[in-house]
């Protein structure tokens, strides 16, 4: 069970939380866009934190789950917590492929491969602009305002 309010915002929030993002941001999280690979922010981002989703805050990945996949894409190999990950089949482009949202908001994180390493074996191929992160020990985002567990060390 996730510490995390998974309930998804009100239109009204996510509204608010639309108004907020750049065009890239909105082409790649609300239009399943892709980012260019190698061109990414946090591709070659070797701190240690937590990836949050841009939009409304829910930790999807920890840092010591990145990987190198050398795909120009930042790459872990497991989410933050299962349940904060939803998988979708996507048969766009004339693959078919599994698609990985934010299981909050719906907002396209990138695609999901069974070509990982251990222990999992998978690769989540993210989009840089998906994600914001949050530095080790500094307060996780809490766009939403739901408090509680949320805004505590990542
Ligand atoms: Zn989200």
């Amino acid at each position: 069970m996730s510490r995390f309010d998974l309930s998804p915002p009100t239109p009204a929030q996510h509204d608010a939380l639309v108004a907020g993002l750049s065009p890239d941001e909105r082409r790649v999280l609300l239009q399943h866009g892709t980012e260019a690979p190698f061109c990414g922010v946090f591709l070659d981002n070797k701190r240690e934190g937590t990836y949050c989703c841009r939009l409304c805050g829910l930790p999807l990945f920890r840092s010591s789950t990145k990987f190198d996949s050398g795909t120009g894409w930042p790459s872990f190999f497991a989410p933050y917590d299962e349940a904060h990950v939803g998988r979708i089949r996507d048969t766009s482009h004339g693959m078919i492929r599994t698609e990985i949202v934010c299981a909050r908001c719906g907002s396209h994180l990138g695609h999901v491969f069974p070509d990982g390493p251990p222990p999992t074996h998978e690769r989540h191929c993210l989009n840089s602009v998906s994600l914001a992160f949050t530095e080790a020990a500094q307060p996780l985002p809490d766009p939403l305002h739901r408090g509680g567990a949320e805004g505590g060390p990542a």
